[in-house]
């Protein structure tokens, strides 16, 4: 099919289903009609303001109403969308807004308190009450209800997304029509319309929540936002609303699979669900499988477009400890640390080159050139930094991280692998083995774990326990009980921090 662009699409849904609900949240809700309107005023709004098409403007707030529609309004005037992190730094957020050269920022209240000081070259409007800035209402009146029409290619920039900065500074990753279209176009799988009803719960930066609320708009489909997620919150909503499709991050699926209520709630009418960021581990996702009605997909990617996996897991019940499968158009390689490319059957670094490749980080020629592979052909892939390994079957296991591997007296040490091992006591709940410097080994790995409630195993018990269990390189040189490991706001476990406490700590 034609490549078509979303917010064309989101007027054909207005002009044929148009008291439909296409947004909602908290007790907030757009219609089709409504959404197309309200994005025609913002559009109109932004052409007045002078931003051209192929510019962006900057949002940091929470999801809300507004902010989706916000989104779908500028890209109907062509401009690109850079969503930030509220929990971001003020220096971070200071670099971004350098780094994409937004013409507008929009906020809420309680990103605007974390904002460093507003500049007069970057005027700022208040998505929000009372937020530092414009009025969104006054800055919207005076414009016209009719937005001069924008032709909008696969090549326009739809959104520039700072990475979630899991293992160093956020780069500028800038997507464009064209790999939404490729996104759309998958979701022709997965039954997402007219009737479908998604619920999100990660945040509209991320590429995570994108990558299924645009389908869901595309489709016809209602887009129910949860500002912030509450495992119990979750499932009441996905009741009232018989929630057809969502997309949940490995901690959340978790912590609403262990909701003593879980069996409670009606889920009868999901159709399919999500799963990406982060390692989903097999016992989790047959847990989800055997008690959650629907399917369940999980990918493997990154914002940057390399390297795409889908694994059906409903489809493929004995490959629940892969990522499953390239994507169609996804060529996937391994390749060693000369950069080499690897035979069938050994573990690598995995690159990636798919339709929805990104050009490149914005205005970071020398990332960009450090992220590219390139094969004997000359044809372009993006280095993921993940280690992983095919099976015969060509599905994809990912071992783990580049940057997380620990390299001990010459040997590799998987904290993977460490971490499976501790989570087979009793006592463990959650761990997270980094590597930290020795001058014995150049590294050795450290564990930090999370421990049941009520479990009485002590630090050193545990250290104990696994290191009888595994090969002397491998061996912990120590094991921290904490109350929670330090995470993304998409749920990722921030090694590096981790790294920096425990040199920070001794
Ligand atoms: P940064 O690049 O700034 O350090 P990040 O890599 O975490 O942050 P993203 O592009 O959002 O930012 O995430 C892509 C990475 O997330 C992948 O390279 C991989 O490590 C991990 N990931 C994504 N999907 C999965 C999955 N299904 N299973 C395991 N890990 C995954
Ligand atoms: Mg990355």
């Amino acid at each position: 099919p034609a490549f078509h662009a979303l917010p064309d699409l989101i007027a054909e849904h207005a002009r044929q289903r148009p008291e439909h609900p296409a947004l909602r949240c908290g007790d907030e809700t757009l219609s089709y009609a409504e959404l197309d309107a309200l994005m025609d005023r913002i559009a109109a709004a932004l052409q007045r303001d002078g931003v051209q098409p192929g510019q962006c403007i900057a949002v940091c707030a929470s999801p809300s109403v507004r902010y989706a529609a916000l989104f779908m309004g500028a890209l109907r005037a062509g401009v690109a969308v850079a969503p930030l992190a509220p929990s971001a730094t003020a220096e971070a957020l200071a670099s971004m807004l350098r780094d994409a050269g937004a013409r507008l920022l929009f906020v809420d209240t309680d990103a605007a308190l974390r904002l460093p000081a507003p500049e007069p070259a970057l005027p700022r409007i208040a998505l929000d009450g009372a937020a530092a800035g414009r009025a969104f209402g006054d800055w919207l009146a005076p414009a016209g209800t009719r937005p001069q029409p924008v032709a909008i290619t696969p090549e326009t920039p739809f959104n520039i997304i700072y990475s979630s900065g899991t293992t160093g500074t956020p780069k500028g990753i800038v997507q464009s029509h064209g790999m939404r279209w490729a996104h759309i176009r998958r979701g022709a799988t997965y039954d997402y319309g007219p009737h479908g009803t998604t619920l999100l719960a990660t945040p509209l930066y991320s590429n995570t929540t994108l990558v299924v609320f645009v389908p869901t708009l595309a489709y016809g489909g209602c887009a129910v936002l949860m500002p912030k997620f509450d495992a119990l919150h979750y499932l009441q909503l996905a009741e009232q609303y018989h929630v057809t499709h969502t997309m949940l991050v490995p901690v959340q699926y978790q912590r609403i699979m262990a909701l003593p209520q879980f069996g409670q709630f009606d889920l009868s009418a999901f159709r399919n669900k999500f799963c990406t960021s982060a390692p989903f581990r097999a016992d989790l996702k047959a847990d989800v499988l055997a008690r959650w009605p629907g399917g369940l997909t999980e990918f493997y990617g990154m914002t940057e477009g390399g390297g795409t996996c889908i694994l059906d897991a409903h489809r493929h019940p004995d490959k629940l400890h892969t990522v499953g499968q390239p994507a169609v158009g996804s060529d996937i390689r391994l390749i060693d640390e000369a950069g080499h490319e690897l035979p069938a059957g050994e573990a690598g670094e995995v690159v990636g080159h798919s339709a929805g490749m990104m050009t490149g980080y914005h205005g970071q020629p020398e990332k960009t050139r450090e992220a590219e592979w390139f094969d004997a052909t000359g044809k372009r892939f993006i280095r993921t930094g993940d280690v992983g390994r095919f099976d015969a079957d060509g599905f994809l296991t990912l071992i783990d991280r580049r940057k997380d591997m620990i390299i001990s007296g010459g040997f590799n040490i998987y904290p993977s692998d460490l971490e499976a091992l501790l989570r087979q006591h009793p006592a463990v709940h959650d761990v997270a083995v980094v590597g930290v410097p020795s001058a014995q080994w150049g590294e050795t790995p450290v564990a930090y774990v999370v421990a049941n409630a009520g479990a009485g195993a002590t630090a050193a018990e545990l250290k104990d326990w696994a290191n009888q269990r595994v090969g002397k390189t491998q061996r912990l040189a120590d094991l921290r009980l904490v109350a929670e490991l330090p995470r993304s706001a998409i749920g990722k476990v921030l090694k590096r921090e981790l790294r920096e406490a425990y040199g920070a700590a001794r």
